[in-house]
């Protein structure tokens, strides 16, 4: 089975987060991007992938048309990891980490969801263990404000999450979160990289008292390992870090250096699948546990969700809280009183409405192949 053509299908989709948007990771949020990649092959078997593209999509999109797509036309996909790893090592003077990489983390998923379909089974089965229902967090956009903070905390109680993440930075607006959903209910903090090591532990000392399950990429830089593990070492809240680790070597390099208590490699951005179930091995070698990083709702978000299935069945798996006006997924990508069903079907487990696609793509597709 070989691979015969790859499509490219940027995708932006409103949402409302219930207040108006503020500056969060450089931008302010009133949609979110996605990058859905169609690899099909000459005996008409098709999978679907991600690559991350939040506001990346025209870098990782140029990434695949121009250098990584056309490599894997015509390419044998039988023995997915020989030919991963073949590509690996012919793109690796463009980065280790970066569009190149997310490019080829999107055609890696659609490879596991093509072998699942050849195979008759979910992914989550391919990896060793099976769909089931996940308990999901509702992870929120970065309100800024106390009372905005808490009005959505109560919000995310409403649905039914009994689990929130905050992308908060001032230490009030946690306080606020904590005061808004009492004491019963787990919450994370996700700081997204804004501080130095001396300004982290004095601010994971004085948030103890909010009782974090945990606290996510306080660091700047975030392969700033020596530093984070200062951190960890300095306050009792565990430190969860890994989404913006470039690879398998460089995840070793954090965990060797005691970082963290939760590695969180993305799907989308480190290499695919296989790239993360190394992650995961190796984690627990370490002794640190697995939390997969999701803060979509394409493709990745399913290969996620399955990967969690496999090895993180108890933790909460993230989910994007913001009220999205559309998704190709539909209902999949939403839960149902805080719980997430893993799709049952072969490969990702579900296909994504083409219709949907069309009404929210940004320009025409691009086809790689024929
Ligand atoms: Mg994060």
């Amino acid at each position: 089975m070989k691979i015969e053509r790859i499509e490219i299908h940027l995708i932006r989709v409103p949402f409302d987060m219930g207040a108006a948007p503020k500056a969060f990771a450089g931008m302010n949020w009133t949609s979110v991007d996605s990058l859905f990649v169609r690899v099909c092959t000459d005996v008409g078997v098709e999978g679907w992938g991600e690559g991350w593209g939040h506001v990346a999509c025209p870098t990782t999109s140029a990434a695949l048309a121009s250098l990584v797509g056309p490599a894997f036309i015509g390419s044998e996909v039988s023995d997915r990891s020989a030919l991963m790893a073949e590509m690996a090592h012919r793109f690796h003077i463009h980065g280790r980490s970066g569009p190149v990489v997310y490019a080829l983390s999107a055609i890696e998923i659609a490879l596991w969801d093509i072998a699942g379909k050849v195979a008759s089974l979910p992914i989550a089965s391919l990896l060793g263990g099976a769909p089931r229902e996940l308990t999901a967090y509702a992870s929120l956009l970065r309100y800024a404000e106390p009372e905005l903070v808490a009005r959505a905390v109560e919000r995310a109680l409403a649905q039914g999450f009994r689990h929130i993440k905050l992308h908060e930075v001032r230490l009030e607006t946690v306080r606020a979160a904590r005061a808004a959903c009492g004491e019963s209910v787990w919450m994370a903090l996700d700081t997204n990289c804004p501080w130095s090591v001396s300004q982290s532990i004095d601010n994971a000392r004085a948030l103890e008292a909010s009782r974090l399950a945990w606290l996510e990429e306080p660091v700047w830089p975030p392969e700033d390992f020596h530093g984070l593990a200062r951190v960890r070492a300095a306050a009792s809240t565990p430190i969860a870090a890994g989404e913006n680790v470039a690879g398998i070597h460089e995840m070793e390099s954090m965990l060797r250096t005691g970082a963290v208590d939760i590695c969180q490699p993305s799907v989308i951005k480190f290499g695919g699948i296989e790239a993360v179930a190394q992650a995961v091995t190796l984690a627990r070698a370490h002794g640190v546990d697995y939390v997969p990083h999701c803060f979509y709702f394409g493709p990745g978000f399913l290969a996620s969700l399955h990967l969690a299935a496999a090895y993180a069945p108890e933790v909460p798996f993230e989910l994007f809280f913001g009220d999205l006006q559309a998704s190709p997924y539909h209902d999949a990508v939403r839960a149902r009183d805080g719980q997430l069903a893993v799709p049952t079907g072969p490969g990702l487990g579900i296909e994504p409405d083409l219709a949907v696609i069309d009404r929210c793509r940004l320009g025409a597709p691009i086809v790689i192949g024929r």
